[in-house]
């Protein structure tokens, strides 16, 4: 059995630089959480209706 025990410190140099984002489909309106690379955009499918679509940060 594997005891999770983590830190603040430890957390934060394991987190690659990548930000939470809520969004919604635009197919069926769920938000979801997702993590938006440095770069800003990322192709994501909803775990609702499967349905992909592009993720912008601005
Ligand atoms: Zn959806």
């Amino acid at each position: 059995m594997e005891k999770k025990r983590k830190t603040t410190a430890e957390l934060n140099s394991n987190v690659p630089r990548q930000q939470m984002k809520e969004v919604e489909c635009p197919t069926c309106t769920v938000h979801l959480q997702v993590e938006i690379p440095a770069n800003g955009s990322k192709t994501i499918e909803c775990s609702v209706c499967q349905h992909p679509f592009l993720v912008r940060d601005y």
